[in-house]
């Protein structure tokens, strides 16, 4: 049971609260949720703060021999969360190491419809500053 679940994921709101999410796998593969997106579900049950900062890791299957490792937003979730939270800098692995990147660096041209207005990232995350958190570079 526990092998179908490898990816975990948790976004921090501005309160400092961590939300987590599991990766809900499923017998057709487009009905799985992603973590990221089980984690916004829950961290919009129990609040409104802006989202600031996310992350996700993937945990090998019982029979690899990997270490667990950081992963970053899928293409969906990355237009998911820049829906809901479009200030949110995510976690993301790097041969130097882990990194906190804008997650409007990672979708530049992010989908823009008409459903709702989309609110805008504020300056300070378009040019990387993310809340005041430490930033990497691209
Ligand atoms: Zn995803």
């Amino acid at each position: 049971m526990l092998a179908r679940h490898q990816i975990g994921a948790a976004i921090l709101d501005a309160h400092g609260t961590i939300h987590l999410g599991l990766h809900l796998d499923a017998m057709v593969g487009r009905a799985a949720v992603c973590a990221e997106a089980v984690a916004l579900g829950v961290a919009r049950m129990s609040t409104a703060a802006p989202l600031i900062l996310a992350a996700a890791v993937r945990h090998p299957k019982p029979d690899e021999r990997t270490p667990p490792r950081l992963v970053p937003p899928c293409g969906l979730c990355r237009e998911l969360l820049l829906d809901h939270a479009p200030d949110l800098a995510v976690v993301i692995g790097a041969p130097e190491g882990p990194r906190i990147t804008a997650l409007s660096h990672l979708l530049p041209h992010k989908y823009i419809g008409t459903k709702w207005a989309v609110p805008q990232p504020s300056s300070p995350a378009r040019e990387g500053g993310c809340h005041g958190l430490p930033h990497a570079g691209t």
